[in-house]
């Protein structure tokens, strides 16, 4: 977005000159240390005979007795029948919340993956669970379809994506589990079930997004459909005015996401629309040189609000910065080098501007924060822990830097978050438990209930879990 370290600095230098700030002040918070207690990249010490196992922000952590990759079917249905121990199934690792973790069996279904057939007629295509988001647009594209919209990034597997109802943004556009047309269930007996629509309407509204609970999908039917090109617009703007738009750009735009920028009262947006013609190709990202400048100005001007906001306005470009047309897949993702732990509520849409006003409020009177916060739109689908169940939605994401404290999601915006109906994302960071679920989920109980009937042991619980669904949990 071309803020760069250089260019912020020097709009600092010649602010801070203007300004003669107390240098004592200066000092202390330029020596501050934001680095969270207990923060590490590396894996965790596993005891003899135990494997090790991390998430990819590394705040989720475990030591499992083993890491599983069955080859088969028959070899899946057999393990998962015969374990002794607890089994959580993982994907790429890529959820915030504890999820997967497990002292039992971690298990991977990656040797399921890849296109299994794809039907002309229909353009529904048959998946092994395992494949990534990225290897599945790219066996798409070799038969001319695409899905329909996806996430920031694609590392994902179709099997953790739809599990924890991955979503990209557009208020028209649903999140990616809509596109099930069917899957195949490990459950906890070793059963295998083939379930759509049709065969059991129930299991099907459940497990398009089951975060794992029911047992272990291994493969999944998916709707496809034709590939297409879009026109990107990206604006720097006063998030003011964006707040203000933000309904009617909405509705006007494929797809409409911003990003704030704490501190600096400035918001990045982009929209992207259907595109036929010419493409003129994708520009190389400058998110990460951004995200260098941002921490920049806060740890040089962030005990300074003021000070902070003026340096970065001075230093911000505005307007449109880009205008370029490709393919859906090179422009609706991207990819995140720099790490961080993210927190993401999906309010009802008419409560959500409401919401995001007041976060966008306390995030600007926390001096320590800089990472941008990300505002999408979703349509309504009807899976049963949908978060989008039975209505649109405005979603709001909190990021913070991997080695620094985020106990603040909890304390100072989750409140915001809950008091607006907010539900939260399941792959990412949140404090809720049963009763929680169940106020916010009209099926949450019958999830549960149906939960239980599949795995009445308690096969596929680890301690996350069992909070969220009202179990004791006995490792
Ligand atoms: C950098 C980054 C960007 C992101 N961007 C977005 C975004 O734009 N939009 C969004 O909505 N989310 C986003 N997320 C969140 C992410 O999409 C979800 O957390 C997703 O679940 C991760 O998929 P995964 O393959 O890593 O699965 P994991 O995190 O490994 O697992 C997720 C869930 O799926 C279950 N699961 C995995 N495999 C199976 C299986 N075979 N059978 C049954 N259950 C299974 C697991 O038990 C777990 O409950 C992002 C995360 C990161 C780190």
């Amino acid at each position: 977005m071309g803020v760069s370290r250089r260019r912020l600095l020097q709009a600092g230098a010649a602010a801070s000159v203007a300004a003669a700030i107390p240098i004592g002040q200066h000092v202390a918070w330029s020596m501050k240390d934001f680095e969270r207690d207990g923060y590490s990249p590396d894996y965790p010490d596993a005891p003899p005979g135990e494997e090790s196992w991390m998430n990819w922000s590394g705040a989720q952590r475990a030591t499992p007795k083993q890491l599983a990759s069955p080859k088969t079917l028959d070899e899946l249905a057999e393990f998962v029948r015969t374990s002794p121990d607890r089994i959580r199934p993982r994907g790429s690792g890529h959820s915030f919340s504890g999820l997967v973790p497990s002292e039992g069996t971690i298990l991977d279904v990656s040797y399921f993956s890849g296109l299994k057939a794809y039907d002309e007629t229909s353009g529904i295509a048959t998946f092994g669970a395992g494949t990534t988001l990225f290897q599945t647009a790219g066996a798409l594209q070799a038969q001319g379809r695409t899905f329909p919209n996806l996430p920031d990034i694609v590392d994902q597997t179709l099997a953790g994506s739809f599990s924890t109802a991955t979503h990209g943004t557009g208020a028209t556009l649903t999140a990616l589990h809509d596109y099930i047309r069917g899957f195949r269930l490990v459950t906890a007996n070793g059963d295998v079930l083939d379930v759509n629509a049709q065969s059991n309407p129930d299991l099907f509204a459940a497990g398009k997004v089951s975060i794992g609970a029911l047992g272990v999908i291994a493969e999944y039917d998916v709707q496809t459909i034709p590939a297409f090109n879009l026109r990107r617009i990206l604006k720097v703007e006063a998030i003011d005015d964006v707040m203000d738009a933000a309904e009617a750009t909405a509705d006007a735009h494929r797809n409409f996401e911003f990003f704030y920028l704490p501190g600096t009262g400035v918001a990045a947006t982009l929209t992207h629309d259907l595109h036929e013609g010419e493409i003129t190709g994708a520009v190389p990202s400058e998110d990460d040189e951004t995200l260098a400048g941002l921490k920049q100005l806060r740890d040089t001007f962030g005990w300074w609000p003021w000070l902070r906001r003026r340096v970065a306005q001075s230093a911000l470009p505005s307007g449109t910065l880009e205008d370029v047309s490709d393919a859906s897949l090179e422009l609706l993702a991207t990819t995140r080098p720099i790490k961080f732990n993210e927190m993401e509520y999906h309010m009802p849409r008419a409560e959500g501007l409401a919401a995001l006003r007041k976060v966008v409020s306390k995030m600007d009177r926390r001096k320590d924060a800089y990472f941008p916060m990300e505002v999408r739109f979703v349509a309504p689908d009807n899976a049963w822990l949908s978060p989008f169940h039975a209505g649109p939605c405005l979603s709001i994401a909190i990021h913070a830097a991997v080695d620094e404290r985020f106990d603040y999601f909890f304390s100072d915006f989750e409140p915001i978050f809950r008091s607006h109906g907010g539900r939260p994302h399941w792959g990412k960071w949140h404090s809720l438990k049963r009763a929680d679920f169940e106020t916010l989920y009209p099926a949450f109980n019958d999830f549960n209930e149906l939960r239980r009937t599949f795995d009445p042991d308690g096969k596929f619980l680890n301690p996350h879990l069992a909070e969220v669904f009202g179990e004791t949990f006995n490792a």
